[in-house]
């Protein structure tokens, strides 16, 4: 029996860890793909406080490293539901493993949204691609778009107008959401078109593989064809809650709606991290939530 399982190896969970291990506290780390989340397909993170410019691969083994230092148990699974039976919880896996504890903390993060066009799904790794860090390479020297108006979307064009001939931003809207220290960095190459505000409305691929994109403009209804080796598609995240809403309060987004020490009306059960609901999903305020759920779950654990 653990003190604490928490779900999900990236920041939050990583952050989290660290506490509870510093407060005494038994605890396994459940990661389903690879410890260090989204922040490890980050090219570079500038903003971390203290930190001089890093890769996101980087800064998330060296807060790996302080997660093992402090001999905490971790382990690979997808956690596909968390139940309460009287003073115990327990983690099921998709692997069939069963791990009984004391209190959860669930800091599972999100996923990729998709465009939900019709061959998007079949069209991943023959064009389509949510992750210019990994697939970039394939593209180098050739014509890509990256679509979306946030800061995943410029950081993905930024890094693939270091690798590519042509990039192409498509935004359906005017104005960006993402850092505009970002935006001035990348709208000042001379190898990246801004194309709004367009929305994206077909995948072509005659042969299977990609060939170019549809467009439609927004505002005239104007369609264009807009011909490229690659789309990359980052469009914002989608939560990875859905196995928990037994035990979480879920927004209509599907966020876990709590306060900012994570605890669920749930006893003994905190969400941390990307899936709670916030108006900033930052490593920063990631961090922050994997110590402020470790506390709350130290003090519940106390109280029991
Ligand atoms: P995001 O901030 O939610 O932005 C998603 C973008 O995709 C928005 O511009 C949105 O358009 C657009 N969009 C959403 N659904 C769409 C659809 N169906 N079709 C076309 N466009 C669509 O998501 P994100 O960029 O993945 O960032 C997630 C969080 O991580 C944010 O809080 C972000 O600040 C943070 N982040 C930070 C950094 C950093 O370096 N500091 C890097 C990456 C991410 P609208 O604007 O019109 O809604």
């Amino acid at each position: 029996m653990y003190d604490i399982v928490i779900i999900g190896g990236g920041p939050a969970g990583m952050t989290a860890a660290i506490y509870a291990r510093r407060n005494g506290r038994s605890v396994l780390l459940l990661e389903k793909e690879g410890f260090g989340g989204q922040i490890a397909y980050a090219p570079r993170v500038e903003n971390y406080p203290g930190v001089a410019p890093v890769s996101g691969a980087e800064l998330a083994e060296r807060m790996m490293e302080q997660v093992l230092a402090l001999d905490t148990e971790t382990d690979i699974g997808t956690a596909v539901s968390v139940l309460i039976e009287d003073d115990r919880r327990v983690v099921l896996t998709e692997e069939g493993e069963r791990y009984e504890t004391r209190a959860v903390i669930i800091a599972a993060g999100a996923r990729h949204r998709q465009l939900s066009l019709p061959n998007e799904t079949a069209l991943v790794g023959r064009g389509v691609s949510y992750c210019a860090v990994c697939d970039g390479s394939f593209y180098a020297g050739g014509t890509v778009a990256v679509v979306g108006g946030g800061d995943s979307a410029l950081q993905e064009a930024l890094l693939l107008s270091d690798i590519c001939a042509q990039v192409y931003l498509i935004h359906r809207r005017e104005t960006f959401r993402g850092d505009v220290t970002k935006q001035l960095r990348l709208f000042a190459r001379d190898n990246v078109t801004v194309l709004t505000p367009k929305r994206v409305t077909e995948l072509i691929a005659p042969e299977g593989d990609l060939t170019a994109v549809r467009l439609r403009d927004a505002v005239t209804g104007e369609e264009t064809t807009l011909d490229v080796d690659a789309l990359f598609v980052s469009v914002g995240q989608v939560p990875e809650l859905d196995s928990f809403s037994d035990v979480l309060p879920l927004t209509a987004a599907g966020y876990a709606a709590l306060g900012e020490g994570g605890e669920s009306p749930a006893e003994g059960i905190f969400a941390a991290g990307d899936c709670r609901d916030k108006s900033v999903r930052q490593l920063a305020t990631a961090v922050s939530d994997g110590a402020c759920a470790a506390i709350s779950a130290c003090r519940y654990l106390e109280s029991t």
